[in-house]
């Protein structure tokens, strides 16, 4: 196993739609495994392939670290499709490990279905809410190509201005291995 470097925020990749992934082989296995690795180590509590460079849609959860969801097992999402998506909304605030240090209120659904595959290749679906869904809907939006500034409204989005430049040239202080400005 590995620890990836995460991609930051103005890598090119995280603003991309990522890939269906077609069998789930050694490769993919050897992946996921890496990404946990990854996960655990910055202390994150979900972690999309596109975060350490790879192309594809696949994206991992983790909440047994967090308070209230010690029993709640890893979860695998491949090629994941959310299926519903709730009217009532909830304003939480959200970190990621692609935009260090950065907190930020975001708005989104309160509870959903999601479709996707497992390890195994069979069909799975999951409703999820509170932070479960949260962490499953800012994961799925990575997918999509976006990020928390691009759910925020603009006068948040104007907050954050100096930060996120910050953030795009590594100026801020992170204690996991990153993607270097070269790759930008
Ligand atoms: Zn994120």
């Amino acid at each position: 196993m590995a620890i990836l470097p995460i991609t930051i925020y103005g890598d090119k990749i995280l603003k991309e739609k990522t890939k269906s992934v077609n069998n789930v082989d050694g490769n993919t296995i050897e992946l996921l495994q890496n990404m946990f690795e990854t996960m655990h180590n910055a202390n994150g509590i979900g972690l999309a392939a596109n975060q350490v460079g790879i192309d594809k849609s696949i994206f991992i959860v983790d909440l047994s670290l967090s308070e209230g969801y010690e029993k709640y097992k890893p979860i695998v999402f491949i090629n994941p499709k959310i299926t519903l998506y709730s009217d009532e909304k909830s304003v939480i605030e959200e970190g990621c490990l692609s935009l260090p240090n950065l907190r930020a209120d975001v708005e989104r659904a309160s509870e959903i279905k999601i479709q996707y595959l497992d390890t195994d290749e069979n069909i799975q679906e999951l409703e999820a809410s509170e932070l479960l869904a949260r962490v499953i809907l800012h994961e799925y939006d990575h997918l999509l190509g976006k990020m928390i500034p691009d759910r925020v409204g603009d006068d948040i989005k104007q907050k954050l201005k100096n930060e996120l430049a910050s953030i795009k040239e590594r100026k801020v202080k992170i204690d996991y291995p990153i993607t270097t400005n070269k790759k930008l």
